[in-house]
């Protein structure tokens, strides 16, 4: 077959190979660490120039490989690897590029753990992170150092969903030879395509929509050509390697990720937009929403938008915010998201060094779930009335409230 498929098709007939599986429509969990060579000619034509040791175990099996290539085509790049956590992907994305001595930026808004690791695990190599608004896009120039190795992107961000001009930063970032990571979790490569914008690495927490269950925890990276034999030698030297369980859920999730994708898209913004209206929402943190600082980029460069996004709550008593999030029915409350279930998550002032931002109320970040967008949009109303109803009294007989 020679047409161009569409993503949905490529996600559902890439990856798999009933001939080789007894007719199997799925690639089977392959379990193993011994892989034998039936002579010596195999064995010595296994080896690889600077990995003697490929057929092994700890570098995956065909399933690992699979769910590598869907990835790979998907994401438009070279080659990928998977790791055992998303936050395990971002750090040895950064680790393989950097050296000691080195300088590497990363946005303010970057996750939290890879601001961590950034900040403090990476310094004790030696290596300096430095954190950059990340609104700024051509102006990264200014903060390029002659040992500036890696900048790092995320869009929209982590906890405030600020938008990044990535063409402009990949620009003036290979201008002087370094490279670029990106987190691309939110988007996924269906709704972003790194590769085409200039990243040199693009990172997944799988976890995330890919798994799509809550019911595995995985990373991949993927690179194009030039990023590859880092990334492999990164990876190989420090053992990284994943079991086939999680490896397999993670290629069922993927089956189903444009479908998912577009309903948990459609059902945030549709929450995104309600909220903005609410008397207790003081804002709204979603760039498809066309007043959001960041939707002329996101407009511009992303192909559609995931389910998570977050509100900043207009100031109120602690037990009228309580009241909000705890008669949520349908909203679990806790963290990560992409599975198809709807959360909730109350968090504190995201941390910023290069830019500021005090929020006055509460910020929630909300993962819109596969659930009826009726039912969501209800069970938020509702809960948010039972705070407004909770102010009304506290305002009026205020000894009525314990
Ligand atoms: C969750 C998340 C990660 C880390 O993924 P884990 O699988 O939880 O380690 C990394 N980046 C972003 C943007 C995330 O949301």
């Amino acid at each position: 077959m020679h047409q161009k498929l569409q993503a949905c098709t490529e996600l559902l007939h890439g990856g798999r190979d009933p001939a080789r599986h007894g007719g199997m429509v799925n690639i089977p969990i392959y379990r193993g660490s011994t892989v034998l060579a039936h002579s010596l000619e195999q064995w010595e034509s296994r080896k690889q120039p600077d990995n003697p040791y490929a057929s092994y175990g700890r570098f995956g099996t065909p399933t690992t490989r699979a769910l590598e290539e869907l990835i790979t085509h998907m994401e438009g790049g070279y080659r990928s690897l998977v790791f055992p956590s998303g936050l395990a992907a971002c750090t040895h994305a950064i680790l393989s590029v950097l050296s000691s001595g080195d300088h590497v930026l990363l946005p303010d808004s970057v996750y939290g753990p890879t601001r961590a690791f950034a900040q403090d695990t990476l310094a004790r190599f030696n290596i300096t992170a430095e954190f950059y608004a990340p609104q700024m896009g051509s102006g990264i120039s200014a903060l390029l150092r002659k040992n500036t190795r890696l900048v790092y992107v995320e869009a929209p961000g982590s906890g405030m969903f600020e938008m990044q001009d990535i063409p402009a930063i990949a620009e003036q970032t290979h201008k002087v030879g370094a490279y670029v990571a990106m987190d691309n979790t939110w988007a996924t490569p269906l709704y972003f395509k790194p590769f085409e914008h200039g990243v040199d690495i693009s990172i997944q927490a799988a976890t995330k929509y890919l798994v799509g269950h809550s019911d595995a925890l995985l990373g991949v990276v993927t690179t194009n050509e030039h990023g590859w034999p880092l990334l492999r030698k990164g990876a190989y030297d420090f053992g990284q390697t994943i079991g086939p369980d999680d490896i397999f859920l993670a290629l069922r999730g993927i089956r189903t990720l444009p479908l998912r994708l577009q309903q948990h898209g459609n059902t945030g913004i549709s929450l995104a937009q309600m909220l903005s209206q609410h008397p207790l929402v003081a804002r709204v943190m979603h760039p498809a929403l066309p007043e959001d600082p960041g939707h002329a980029l996101w407009k511009r460069d992303f192909l559609g938008a995931s389910g998570l996004f977050a509100i900043e709550m207009r100031p109120m008593p602690a037990p009228a915010f309580a009241r909000f999030i705890d008669r949520l029915h349908l909203f679990g409350i806790g963290l990560s998201w992409g599975g198809y279930e709807s959360l909730v998550l109350p968090m504190d002032a995201p941390k910023r060094s290069a830019s500021s931002y005090q929020p006055q109320g509460k910020i929630v970040r909300i993962h819109a779930g596969l659930e009826d967008c009726k039912d969501l949009m209800a069970d938020l109303q509702q809960a948010l009335q039972s705070a407004i109803d909770y102010l009304k009294v506290a305002e009026s007989k205020p000894e009525a409230i314990i």
